[in-house]
């Protein structure tokens, strides 16, 4: 994501007329004005703020649509040492508008429906949404770096230890999302 812009994303928007003028809009969210967020995470640094980028459009079918992508840098707690650990969370999302339930049945499975009135969205809203969805729901340290490591080795005598080069499947899977980004 580009590094441009570190101005507030607007907060209020008419979302209707950005779709029809296939606005981006690029800024940042202060974490600490999330509350939902915020009690859903162990904390964040001072002054930490979620990065967003936020394209609008219209399609072939004049479904007003967003596409976005966010990263916001975040602690969570790993649940197997109970500790902090610092990560970034990453999404991108494709959101269609809809401004009735009736509508959000009808957009296509690819789109995520965002309920909003047509001349007026909550952005913060909206991107405090999908940072929700994207937190894991198990946060663990990488095993190396765990503190409780050596308790659960101690538990499991029988694991390989990372050292022996097989490969992880999860950091495989890992490497497999740094690179869609
Ligand atoms: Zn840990």
């Amino acid at each position: 994501m580009s590094k441009a812009s570190n101005a507030e994303l607007p907060k209020s928007v008419d979302p209707y007329r950005l779709a029809e003028q296939n606005t981006v809009l690029e800024g940042v969210i202060p974490l600490s004005a999330l509350a939902r967020f915020r009690e859903s995470v162990l904390g964040f640094d001072e002054g930490a703020a979620c990065r967003v980028r936020l394209s609008f459009s219209m399609d072939s079918e004049r479904r007003r649509i967003v596409s976005g992508e966010l990263e916001a840098p975040v602690n969570l707690e790993c649940q197997r040492c109970m500790g902090p650990m610092a990560t970034t969370q990453n999404s991108r999302f494709v959101l269609g508008l809809v401004t009735s339930d009736e509508q959000a049945q009808q957009l296509p499975r690819e789109l995520e429906p965002f309920l909003t009135d047509e001349f007026s969205a909550d952005l913060w809203a909206m991107v405090e949404d999908e940072l929700l969805l994207v937190l894991p729901p198990f946060p663990l340290h990488d095993r190396n770096e765990c503190p409780a490591r050596e308790d659960l080795e101690a538990l499991e005598p029988d694991a390989a230890p990372a050292e022996s080069g097989k490969e992880n499947p999860f950091s495989v899977l890992a490497d497999l999302k740094k690179t869609k980004h």
